[in-house]
Order: C-alpha cells, then structure tokens, then sequence
C-alpha cells in the first residue's frame, strides 16, 4: 500500500517521494511517483496523558478507552502512557488492571502505564488529592507494578525512603521521573546517578528554579543522560520558557499534553480523579486556580514548539523519538524501512491528516 504523501520525515531528514507500506512495516521511502501533498512522519507518543475527549484514564472501561484512542489517533499519536493521578490504591490497582486490558485493543498502542503519584511531596502536589499521597514505600510500590504494566513512574526523592525507591524501581525495569518535588540539586543528581531519567513537567510542580539553587530543573536540562519533558501549552509555560529549556536539552526534549478528560471537551467542569477541574478552552483549573493538566493536544504541542522556530525534525523528534528512547521502544518513534508503520501524515499547516498504526488506518480525516 502507497500512502500517497509527497514528502517523509525520515530519521530527521524529509525525503521527497511516497512511502510504501507492506505487513504492517515501512516498506520503502522516497517511493515514485510521490504524492501531490502530505508529509509523513513518525507517530507522536505521549507519555503523560490523564485522559482526554471526556475519558478519565482513573475510570476509563473498554468503552472509553476506545473514545481516548480515537481521538489521539485524530492528534497523531500512535501509542501513548496512560497516566493516573493520586488516588486510593484499590482505585489505582483497578486502573492499572485496564491499562492492562486496553494494551489487547486495536488503535494507539498502550504502552504501559504512567504512575503520577502517590509518592510525591505534598509541598508541591499540585492538583494532586493530598489524601492520598504517601511516602516512599518499596513495598506498596511493588503492589502497584504487580496491579498491571507499569512503565513509568513520577516520584519526588527527597521525600524519606525516596532513594531506595528509586533504586528499587530502576532494578524493576520501571522508568523513574522526578516530579511533584522539592529536591535541591544535590538530591536530583543523586537520583540521576540512581537511574532516575527524567523530570515530569519542567518548572511546573517542583521547587523552584533561582540563581543558586536551580533544583530538579536546572539539573535535568544540564544532565545528558536525563530527558526533559515539557508542556509545551503556552499556559504551563511561557514560549521563551519552552525555547529556552529546547536551547538546553535538544534532543532530550520531550513534549507531554498531561491532558485531562476535557481536552478536546467544550467548556465546562469535569473530574479529574476525585477532584473536580473548570475548563475555559485554553487551560484546567481546580476552584482555586491551581493548574489541573491541560486541555493541550500532542500535533498542537508540536506545532507550538515549531512556532517557536524550532526546526520542525526536531520539534517532531520531541513528540517521537525522544519518548521512544525515554521509555526503551527504540523502534517507535521512527520511520525508516523496516520500521513498525506508526506515522501520521501533516498537511502544510501541520495539521494531522491521517494516522496509522502498525499500517492499519486509525484516523483519517474526512
Ligand atoms: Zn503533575
């Protein structure tokens, strides 16, 4: 099958040409005679994802993650964490065992779950319900991760017993990130040198970055090991903020929507776990304004990045690549012959026109 596209965006370089599509995998690129029009790239993954077109992943059933994934399908997004705030653990564990259901399920590829919580400090909880935010608890960990596929999980180090769990959950195979954490320097490059690999939305949720004291942030977007996810809203963070933080990370850059239920949802109140956040189009807000997720979608946060003047490889990169590395899936994220066919194809406005998933067609635009 020919996709029909004029141009792909192949290992960071745009080919001119088709690209053809056999068995599930890219066949070849700069097929002729190209498409009139379309670009194809690698399919966006989103690592830090709540939930979205009205679907909370806390209480999504089969049902609703069939909506989810239609509608990141309709953003790109190939495969994706299904991310779950803090919550009571027998709410989390019923969460995870559908994570681990929905894994089966055609569409984006569930790759796992991403734990935000409940190991996270309450100095910095942002909308996270303080009642279920507990210490650092190798054992209680264990019973999470056994619930169902964990791949990710945000926690704050400095909290005690935060180390040994960080420890403990690299040993597991689980990806560490730092987040909802007053961590000072110190304490971050003691978790990086533990194998903690990234930090969960820059700047946001964490002690603060100043002059002489540049915490979780500063450390991460200096650490070549450690990747930087962002959200890239323009709500979250400035747009001088998202360059500045591209200018010194690069190609560890990763954009994140950490959407809620009512991304994609007219204005409105909707929950997000037990808490109730206000959606006006442009941001989710708790009652007293606290930040509650966004309403951003995956090709917007690239299309934002790339207005910045970032190069649009790169901007690509950070929705791509850079997660796929962050998680360990090396053959996500890409788009070369042989590679698993998850691509969307952009109009010239980078607009996602299509979506397919292991060759299979998840979206199309009508
Ligand atoms: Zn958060």
């Amino acid at each position: 099958m020919r996709l029909g596209v004029a141009a792909a965006l192949v290992e960071g370089q745009v080919v001119p040409g088709d690209v053809e599509v056999e068995g599930g995998v890219v066949a070849a690129v700069g097929a002729s005679p190209a498409g009139r029009a379309g670009l194809a790239v690698p399919g966006l993954i989103d690592v830090q994802v709540n939930g979205l077109a009205g679907v909370d992943f806390l209480t999504a059933d089969a049902a609703g993650y069939q909506r989810a994934r239609q509608a990141m399908a309709a953003a790109g997004v190939t495969a994706f964490l299904p991310t779950l705030v803090t919550s009571p653990a027998d709410v989390c564990k019923a969460a995870l065992q559908q994570v681990g259901l929905a894994q089966h399920a055609p569409g984006p590829r569930v790759l796992g779950a991403h734990l935000e919580g409940p190991f996270l400090s309450p100095s910095f909880k942002g909308a996270h319900d303080e009642r279920w935010l507990r210490l650092p608890d190798t054992a209680a960990a264990d019973e999470l991760c056994d619930a169902g596929p964990v791949a990710l999980m945000t926690v704050a180090p400095e909290l005690a017993g935060g180390m040994d769990l960080v420890r403990h959950l690299v040993e597991r195979g689980v990806v560490v990130s730092l987040g909802h954490t007053d961590a000072d320097a110190a304490q971050a490059h003691a978790a990086y040198d533990a194998g903690a690999r990234a930090v969960t939305h820059l700047f946001n949720a964490q002690r603060r970055f100043t002059a002489r004291d540049p915490g979780v942030s500063g450390v991460a977007l200096t650490r070549a090991d450690v990747s930087v996810s962002l959200i890239a809203d323009f709500v979250h963070l400035a747009p001088e903020t998202v360059l500045a933080a591209w200018l010194a990370a690069r190609h560890r850059l990763v954009l994140v929507t950490d959407a809620v239920s009512a991304a994609g949802q007219p204005p409105g109140a909707y929950p997000l776990g037990s808490r109730e956040v206000v959606v006006d189009g442009h941001s989710a807000r708790l009652a007293d304004g606290t930040l509650a997720g966004s309403v951003l979608s995956l090709d917007q946060a690239v299309r934002n990045l790339a207005s910045l003047g970032v190069p649009l490889a790169d901007a690509v990169h950070a929705a791509t690549a850079a997660p796929a590395a962050l998680l360990r899936w090396p053959d996500l994220g890409t788009l070369h012959p042989g590679a698993p066919a998850d691509m969307a194809v952009l109009d010239d406005g980078l607009e996602v026109v299509r979506t397919l998933v292991g060759g299979a067609e998840a979206f199309a635009a009508s």
